[in-house]
């Protein structure tokens, strides 16, 4: 939808319409007129692209305290641990809710199917075949279209925060709105009693992502203009397996893959993971990341592969039908033969400094999901500890 008014007004601007920005929107319409919008499409967030899952202490064999002592080790030494703590502990209550939306969550004899991914030492992570993101990007909107009290724009861009000190305020800073671009070209004003950044990551920077082309960091931009200070914006986790192909550069091959048995290996097809961590394919995820790319410039090799053979055909077309389909369409056969990858610039651990609950430096202003930076993952990410951190933050 684009609207003509060039002023306009709203309780709370959503700015981002991933996990983040849809469970927010959701959350808050019954306290007030939401405006959600987006730089493009639903589909073009990461969450939409989210592979593996999301990470919840579901099993009786598991723990609270194994999920943030997993967390805390793969951050580095630089997580905040209250709010490791504070995220964590909500993992199967978000789970659950998902699931009463409407995800539909794999599930073996009756129970959740949990699969493991790197630095993870148990089953703890929900997922929807290897489409997870689809799954709670898909329920988040059922919640949210059609409302009476939500506006959905679609192609509008955030450009710019207003805030009380631009417009000539010398007293406390506070954010009232934004300026948004619209698709015909006008700048909307758009105020607002609460503006919420959920603008997701910064991956495009780089020359190898994974993630969609939103993710070019324009509210850590904005925010940081407005006068917001932002952390750990170096903490950039690339993901070890993007595949190394013309047209799929930004494709990944999930963790999962690895976490149910598929080898990493060179040209030669020998395993090399276990010259470099005890846990082979199944250290964090920085370490093998480093490892692929320490073997491609010691080989002076192009991309190391993925063999995903030992798991079965069967296993691969049931738990990683859309991966091996879309592999199909590249001309790769994942059941048949090792598949060419390279590490790729993933996820931001870092962004706006928030607290667990999005609130930033500046009144008025929240940021919440990728684009916040909370200590939750210090130095590296757990893997699927974002989709949950998402939730938490929003909800
Ligand atoms: C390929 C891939 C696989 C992943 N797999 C997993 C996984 O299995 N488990 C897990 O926990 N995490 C995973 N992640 C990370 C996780 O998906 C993200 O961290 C999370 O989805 C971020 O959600 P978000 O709502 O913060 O942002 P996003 O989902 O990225 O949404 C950002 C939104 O902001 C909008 N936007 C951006 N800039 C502007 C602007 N200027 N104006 C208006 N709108 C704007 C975009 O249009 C989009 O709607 C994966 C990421 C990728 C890329």
């Amino acid at each position: 939808m684009s609207v003509s008014a060039k002023q306009l007004k709203t309780d709370f601007l959503i700015i981002g319409s991933g996990a983040a920005g849809l469970l927010a929107a959701s959350r808050l319409a019954p306290h007030g007129r939401v405006m959600l919008v987006n730089k493009d499409t639903f589909q073009d967030s990461s969450t939409w692209y989210a592979q593996g899952g999301i990470a919840g202490v579901s099993s009786g064999k598991d723990s609270i305290e194994s999920h943030v002592r997993d967390t805390l080790v793969a951050g580095a030494g630089l997580c905040h641990e209250d709010v490791v703590r504070a995220i964590v502990c909500h993992g199967t209550e978000i789970i659950e809710e998902l699931i009463e939306i409407g995800t539909m969550f794999d599930r073996k004899g009756g129970a959740l199917h949990l699969t493991r991914e790197g630095g993870h030492s148990s089953r703890r992570i929900a997922h929807a075949k290897d489409a997870t993101g689809q799954a709670i990007s898909k329920a988040l909107l059922s919640q949210v279209t059609p409302h009476a009290n939500i506006q959905r724009l679609e192609q509008h861009a955030a450009i710019d925060l207003i805030t009380s000190r631009r417009l000539g305020h010398t007293d406390n800073n506070r954010c009232l709105g934004a300026y948004i671009l619209n698709p015909d070209g006008n700048v909307l004003t758009i105020a607002a009693k609460q503006t919420i950044l959920a603008t997701g990551g910064a991956g495009k920077v780089y020359l190898y992502t994974s993630n969609p082309h939103a993710a070019s960091g324009d509210g850590i931009a904005m925010a940081w203009r407005a006068g917001c200070s932002v952390m750990n914006l170096e903490f950039i986790q690339f993901h070890p397996t993007c595949l190394f192909h013309q047209q799929g550069s930004n494709m990944l091959l999930s963790e999962a893959l690895r976490g149910e048995g598929a080898y990493l290996v060179d040209h030669h097809g020998r395993r090399f993971m276990f010259d470099y961590d005890e846990q082979g394919e199944l250290a964090p995820r920085d370490i093998v990341a480093r490892a692929i790319d320490h073997e491609m410039k010691k080989q002076g090799a192009d991309c190391m592969y993925l063999d995903a053979r030992p798991l079965g055909k069967a296993a691969i077309v049931d738990h990683f039908r859309n991966i091996h389909a879309r592999l199909l369409e590249l001309g790769l056969d994942m059941t048949a033969e090792p598949v060419p990858v390279v590490p790729a610039a993933h996820y931001l651990c870092g962004g706006i400094r928030a607290n667990v609950h999005g609130r930033t430096d500046i009144a008025g202003l929240y940021a919440i999901g990728e684009t916040a930076g909370t200590g939750l993952h210090g130095a590296n990410r757990l893997a699927s500890n974002s989709l949950l951190e998402c939730l938490v933050m929003a909800d």
